[in-house]
């Protein structure tokens, strides 16, 4: 019989330092109680310390949960890298319509 997976979540309290709460993947709030002291934790995105989890999976769903808090949002269009700027003189020479 199989349960729901679960993963751990890493939060770190001001006060404290981090800790870890085990929840049904997906299901982490941004913030946790912190256990010590009660004052509220901020999640941090760091991949989940199971062992069990392949290393590619945990970061993957880490920046999974990332984007979902907290969008890595694109302002501006990235310049263009690597595209040649000048006409090539070769198209002086080809037949216009
Ligand atoms: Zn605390």
């Amino acid at each position: 019989m199989r349960g729901r997976q679960l993963a751990g979540y890493l939060y770190e309290c001001p006060q404290c330092g981090p800790w870890e709460i085990q929840r049904p993947i997906g299901t982490a709030e941004s913030t946790a109680e912190c256990p010590n002291c009660g004052a509220p934790g901020r999640r941090r995105y760091t991949a989940p310390l199971l062992s069990r989890t392949p290393r590619a999976v945990s970061m993957a769903r880490g920046r999974t949960e990332a984007s979902r808090d907290a969008p890595a949002v694109t302002t501006s269009v990235p310049p263009a890298a690597g595209r040649p700027s000048a006409r090539d003189p070769r198209w002086n020479s080809l037949p216009r319509p």
